[in-house]
C-alpha cells in the first residue's frame, strides 16, 4: 500500500514537472509570437479592406512587381490593401511559382511594384 502510494506521489510530481516545463515551453512561444506579430506590424496592419502595408517597404512581396496576389495601392500612393496570398511570379526566386503570404521577405531579387512611385 504504501508502494503504491510512493509510486503514485512519483507520478503526479513527474506530471506536474512536465506540465510546467510544458507551461513554460507555450509562454516562450507565445511572447515569440507576439514578437514576430509586433515586427509585422511595423509593415503593416489590418484594416476594413483587409492587410494594409506601406508601399514605402521594400523586398517583401506585397511591394514587388512580381507578386501576383489580390492588393490594391490608394490613391494617394501610400499603402497597399491586400487580401489574400499570392504567386511569386519571379523566375529568378527561390519561391517562383509559390504561394507567398505578403510579408514575406526580406529577397534580394525584388523589384519594386510599378505602381508604386
Ligand atoms: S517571393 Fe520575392 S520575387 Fe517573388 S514576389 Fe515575393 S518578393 Fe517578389
Amino acid at each position: 500500500m504504501t508502494d503504491a502510494r510512493e509510486e503514485r506521489r512519483a507520478f503526479l510530481l513527474k506530471a506536474c514537472a512536465v506540465a510546467g516545463s510544458m507551461l513554460a515551453v507555450g509562454v516562450v512561444r507565445q511572447a515569440v509570437a507576439a514578437e514576430q506579430e509586433g515586427k509585422e506590424m511595423q509593415m503593416g496592419q489590418g484594416g476594413t479592406d483587409g492587410y494594409v502595408m506601406h508601399s514605402n517597404v521594400t523586398q517583401r512581396c506585397a511591394t514587388c512587381e512580381f507578386w501576383g496576389g489580390p492588393r490594391r495601392l490608394a490613391q494617394d500612393g501610400k499603402t497597399i490593401t491586400i487580401t489574400g496570398l499570392g504567386w511569386c511570379n519571379n523566375p529568378q526566386s527561390a519561391n517562383y511559382l509559390k504561394m507567398t503570404s505578403p510579408e514575406h521577405g526580406p529577397m534580394a531579387v525584388w523589384k519594386k511594384w510599378q505602381l508604386i512611385r
